[in-house]
């Protein structure tokens, strides 16, 4: 409801700020940020300068205080995610440097207990439950791939290093039909809510296969679950198609480029190069403008029947309340503000 109501009054592009917590044993907490509205209002505080020439106001869609629970932030985009099942095309973005709580909102805490929840789990339950209950009426199938971009190539997480890439008996259709983006990936029904735990797992585990710290890389790579649903109506006969992008993206931190060479650097180029596309791209959206910059990004290219026309857009912009991570949340709220 909430999503419906905002986007009557907007275009098709949401920007929802997320405030992490302090975490435990953090020491002495000094944050930045001042305050946090019910309307969406955002107040920060530059700690260099205190007082009120250090305040910044900013105003997004909605603003989440660290209190938030995974289940509210859910009850909010729940409309958005069922439009899919309606036929719509959904990207649902989290941005922000490494440490903010982007992997914490898509997919929640290492071992979440269903509490903890982030929206990857939460969104895929929801569409197979209500897929379920509509059954009779709208049959539907949904398959599910989840891969990686790192340095602008794209890997499979759902591969079992068989040669074979399985497909959903539909889904050749889609792509004839639709011209829908489906990345070259493995890709699995989803049946149950403990399909949904499995396939999860197996993209998690894959993630950190071979990468020497997990942490380092996932943090340089962006993850994408991509969610395919096909429905068809019993009665008319009739066929949808919709799809849904779940994207934790790298972080968005700037790395100083006279203190990195190598690897580090390409990565960090690699890193800047796709997060100022798809800057590019949603805000060339939100303006309206007739060149949509696409190509510019393995990223961009492979969410670009996602992103635009019909297609809703919601950007999870993540903070860190951190007083050391002011000028990396000023560049994010920036960059949040750029696009919204
Ligand atoms: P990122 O993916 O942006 O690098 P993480 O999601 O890994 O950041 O979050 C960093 C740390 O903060 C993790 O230990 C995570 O569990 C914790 N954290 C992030 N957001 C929250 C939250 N809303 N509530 C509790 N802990 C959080
Ligand atoms: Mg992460």
């Amino acid at each position: 409801k909430l999503f419906n109501e905002l986007q009557e009054l907007k275009g098709n592009i949401r920007v929802f700020c997320r405030v992490r917590p302090f975490l435990p044993g953090q020491g002495a907490p000094n944050t930045v940020v001042e305050y946090v509205g019910e309307d969406g209002e955002l107040v920060v505080t530059n700690p260099t300068r205190p007082g009120k020439d250090g305040l910044r106001k900013f105003r997004f869609n909605k603003v989440y205080s660290p209190a938030a629970t995974q289940a509210e932030v859910f009850t909010d985009i729940k409309p958005l995610v069922r439009s899919v099942l309606d036929g719509f095309n959904v990207c649902i973005f989290a941005y922000g440097q490494t440490g903010s709580g982007k992997t914490y909102t898509m997919t929640g805490p290492d071992g979440a207990s269903e509490e903890d929840w982030g929206v990857n789990y939460r969104a895929l339950n929801d569409l197979f439950k209500i897929s379920q209950s509509r059954k009779g009426n709208i049959n539907y199938e949904v398959g599910v791939q989840m891969v990686e971009i790192y340095n602008e190539q794209v890997l499979d997480l759902l591969s079992d290093d068989s040669s074979q890439k399985k497909y959903p008996f539909w889904i050749l259709s889609t792509t004839s039909q639709n011209g829908l983006a489906v990345p070259d990936a493995s890709m699995y029904p989803v049946k149950s809510t403990s399909d949904v735990i499995t396939l999860m797992d197996i993209g998690l585990q894959n993630r950190s296969v071979g990468a020497t710290a997990m942490n380092e890389r996932s943090s340089r790579s962006h993850s994408i679950v991509t969610v395919h649903v096909c429905g068809k109506d019993m009665k008319t006969g009739s066929v949808l198609y919709g799809n849904l992008h779940l994207v934790d993206l790298a972080g968005s931190e700037r790395v100083d480029r006279s203190e990195v060479k190598g690897d580090r650097l390409r990565e960090a180029q690699h890193i800047n190069k796709s997060l100022s596309s798809l800057g590019d791209v949603i805000f060339s959206l939100a303006s309206k403008s007739s060149h949509i910059p696409y190509r510019n990004s393995k990223l961009t290219q492979l969410l670009q029947s996602s992103l635009g026309g019909q297609a809703k857009t919601l950007m999870f912009v993540q903070l860190n309340p951190d007083a050391i991570s002011y000028s990396e949340s000023m560049s994010t709220l920036k960059f949040a503000e750029r696009v919204s």
